[in-house]
């Protein structure tokens, strides 16, 4: 028996009208919100800070969501964070705020300084916080010493100079929020077709016949792809979705611009609803690709010219056995067959994912599963087909475009040297995990942070906190208060940023930055709004001020790129050949495609075909090896956002779509495994990780609540989770902490 969400309603709909309305009213700047809203994502105006989700060609005048409104309202807010709040409160009791609090002090106006003889944070000059980032940063003894984190928000313009800058440093210790999502859809996608990218474009969206969503919940992360996949129902396309939790907005959505949806309550989204085991969907695509083998339901012709290994696959394939299968899904034979024959009557599939699949062990392993089922019937490289990888942040994609990565291809660093005339580092950096690693073990000594939050995101929070405290230095650029600024280094610097909503003047006008979505679409941005305060700068501005201060000599001409970012976007073409006539195709509405080889049919492998990678299941699931470890009963705990939650920032204490109001410390189990376990509904429970190092790792008092989960699976939202998360629990070939698939135990709180 399991328990559906208290939610009734569909998503969208009313709802997310006076949910969009209450955030408007919540920032305390309506009329300034609502008009910033006309240009969200309008061709001379600004990109949506939120998700990365495609913009239509021909945008309507609401061309955004619910969550695009929180974002912009949250950014827009009247509220103000400046040195007045500083000095009324300590880091000491900043520090016992939630996220919620954090951020609902507003916009950062000043940058700040950690005074450690007050414990406060006080004011300091630009010049000033140049001087002391440049002092700490050369005096260390190597430069991979440093670490410069990237969150997925900054600009194309704004990662290329930071890289540009750190490798002038010296160092290739560019971690980035992409290491805890998307990096196994890069790796997987790199060995399988030979780009780290999807190939899907909207259009594509529009003549698929099913699409197969896994590990993902567009209705909170991507809410305009429900315009999308109700289109593509409404004409009759098959959608199956493959998630443990059963997610409103993939059962029934409402589109706020249909009077026909408004008025009867929206349309079914989902054809077919799998709720798998939590990690269950290798052994599902397996059970899938086993049948649609044994049917002969494939495309001999593109499996002969286009690919490579499919013998071995069909091999691994006939060796599996339909109890593992079906054990380690967790689904029937029957549902998995329905899931084939979907696919096989469809003549044109795409795959879409997101988190549910990248933040797990075997994440790469599952990602190439996907794409062996769309090479079986040649579903790449064709209208209405592909992989389509959607991800959570507005530039995360871009970033690593612009060089924002740890392991830097060689052909990258030789164009770099050629443009720039230096000689740029070669060994390898540190992603996220290396970093709070080298953190850690004292190697690492300084951090410098372009937006995000780093303390939050983080796994292993008790000890990612203390590494942090211990280095010398932790620099945030940022646009609002939060975790990262509390639990800092010995110094601390707090940098305000403007946002993307508001105009970025610099000595040679009103400046534009780029921005790549999921579907490789490069537009332009422009602010609408007055900055929230005359103290704030660009990201570009900053880097090139930290760069100037920290290599006075540099031949490179960081105070022209400060002052006319289309000089930084003419070395980004000099660069990438992708990037060609740059300033001139991000003038065209909608902005230009980067191309995919793939989608062309064109293999960058080491095979020079595209490779059916085969992978045998485990012998035995996470869950079953941590059951050796402990008496007491081991679950499977999710982490995931509620739905007023964009990443760590959280907007509001409520989860509609699942029933949640006003609270956040709340974990989701199937009601047959509380009456086992003799929970009662809203009892607090403490969480305890089960993991090989025997550390104790606990999330205390959180109420149990039954929900639509399969047994032996639970969920929780991060970041309050994230201390629950193994450091060494990631990815072993994507370095992604497996936020997704943790062994935990439950005990009541005491
Ligand atoms: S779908 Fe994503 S990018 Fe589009 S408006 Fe919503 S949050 Fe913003």
């Amino acid at each position: 028996m399991s328990a559906p969400s208290k939610f009734k309603g569909p998503a969208g709909g009313w709802a997310a009208l006076a949910a969009s309305a209450k955030h408007l009213v919540a920032s305390g700047n309506v009329l300034g919100g609502a008009k910033t809203l006309l240009d969200l994502n309008q061709p001379d105006a600004f990109d949506c800070p939120g998700c990365a989700w495609g913009d239509p060609k021909h945008t309507s005048s609401f061309e955004f969501c619910e969550n695009g409104v929180k974002a912009v309202a949250w950014e827009a807010t009247s509220k103000r964070c400046g040195p007045e709040v500083f000095a009324r409160h300590s880091v000491t009791w900043l520090m016992a705020q939630d996220e919620y609090t954090l951020e609902s002090f507003g916009r950062l106006t000043h940058p700040m300084v950690y005074n450690p003889a007050t414990d406060h944070y006080e004011p300091i000059t630009w010049d000033d916080a140049f001087k002391l980032i440049a002092a700490e940063l050369n005096a260390l003894s190597s430069p991979d010493e440093a670490l410069f984190y990237t969150s997925g928000r900054t600009s194309n313009e704004a990662a290329f100079l930071w890289q540009l800058f750190v490798r002038e440093f010296g160092t290739n210790n560019l971690p980035d929020c992409s290491n805890m999502c998307h990096e196994a859809s890069g790796v997987a996608l790199g060995e399988s077709i030979g780009i780290g990218k999807g190939t899907v474009l909207l259009e594509d969206i529009k003549l698929a016949d099913a699409i197969f969503i896994f590990g993902q919940n567009p209705g909170t992360n991507h809410p305009r792809m429900l315009g999308d996949l109700r289109e593509a129902a409404e004409r009759g396309a098959k959608i199956v979705t493959i998630n443990p939790l059963k997610e409103r907005g993939l059962e029934r959505f409402a589109h706020p611009k249909s009077p026909k949806d408004m008025l009867i309550g929206g349309v079914a989204i989902t054809h077919l609803y799998l709720q798998p085991q939590i990690g269950g969907d290798l052994a599902l695509l397996k059970g899938m690709m086993k049948l649609i083998i044994e049917a002969g339901a494939l495309d001999t012709d593109f499996i002969a010219t286009h690919t490579h290994g499919f013998e071995a696959l069909k091999a691994d394939l006939a060796k599996e056995s339909w109890d593992r299968i079906t054990t380690q899904s967790g689904l029937t034979r029957e549902e998995i067959t329905h899931a084939a024959q979907i696919y096989m009557n469809a003549e044109r599939v795409i795959c879409t994912w997101a988190m549910g699949l990248t933040q797990h062990k075997s994440a790469v392993e599952t990602i190439q599963q996907i794409i062996n089922l769309l090479l079986l019937r040649g579903n790449i490289g064709r209208p209405g087909t592909g992989p389509c990888p959607v991800r959570g942040h507005s530039n995360v994609q871009g970033d690593r475009t612009m060089g924002i990565t740890e392991l830097p291809r060689p052909e990258f660093l030789d164009s770099l040297k050629r443009v720039f005339g230096f000689e740029p580092p070669r060994r390898p950096g540190v992603n996220t995990v290396e970093a709070i690693k080298a953190m850690h073990e004292g190697k690492a000594k300084v951090l410098l942070a372009m937006g995000g939050n780093f303390a939050a995101a983080s796994p292993d929070s008790n000890l990612t906190w203390a590494a942090l405290r211990a280095l010398n230095l932790t620099v945030h650029v940022s646009t609002k208060l939060n975790r990262s600024h509390i639990v800092h280094g010995r110094k601390a610097l707090i940098l305000p940023a403007l946002g993307r909503t508001e105009i970025d003047v610099q000595k040679t006008g009103r400046q534009a930055i780029t921005v790549e979505d999921s579907m490789s679409m490069v537009h332009a941005s422009q602010g609408m709004n007055i900055p929230a305060s005359t103290e704030l700068r660009s990201e570009p501005w900053i880097i090139s001020g930290i760069a100037q201060a920290t290599h006075p000599d540099s031949p490179i001409p960081w105070a022209a790129f400060r002052d006319d970012y289309r000089l930084i976007r003419d070395k980004i073409e000099a660069v990438f050949a992708d990037f060609e006539n740059f300033n001139d195709r991000i003038g065209r509405a909608g902005g230009f495609w980067l191309g995919n080889s793939a989608a062309d049919r064109r293999w960058k492998t080491a095979t020079g075909k595209a490779n059916f990678i085969a992978t045998p299941l485990p012998a035995e699931t996470e869950r079953e090896a941590a059951q050796k470890r402990t008496a007491a009963r081991v679950f499977t705990l999710m982490t995931f956002r509620a739905h007023d939650q964009y990443n760590t920032t959280v907007y509001a204490l409520n989860d509609r779509y699942r029933g949640i109001e006003g609270r956040r410390r709340v974990v989701f189990m199937h009601p047959d495994d509380m009456a086992a376990l003799g929970f009662v509904e809203n009892e607090p429970l403490d969480i305890a990780t089960v993991h090989a190092d025997n550390r104790v790792r606990v999330a205390p008092a959180f109420a149990v609540v039954p929900y639509d989960i399969p047994r032996g699976c639970i969920g929780a939202y991060f970041p309050e989770t994230n201390v629950l998360v193994p450091l060494d629990s990631h990815g072993p070939r994507s370095g992604t902490p497996t936020n997704k698939s943790i062994p935990v135990t439950l005990r009541k709180s005491s």
